[in-house]
């Protein structure tokens, strides 16, 4: 799964921390924390995402 940054929207957000025990996430082109986009659940808002 690849995941979005919310603030410069690029990939590249990893999770940091301990196996088994990821805390949070980072994204190395900004620096912020946490701040993955949301991934839609089921519904089907925003299919942009052709990743079927
Ligand atoms: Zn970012």
């Amino acid at each position: 799964m690849t995941m979005i940054c919310s603030q410069c929207n690029q990939y590249g957000i990893r999770w940091m921390g301990m196996w088994g025990n990821l805390t949070h996430t980072e994204c190395p082109n900004c620096g912020g924390e946490n701040c993955q986009r949301e991934d839609k659940d089921d519904g089907d808002e925003d299919a942009e995402d052709g990743d079927d």
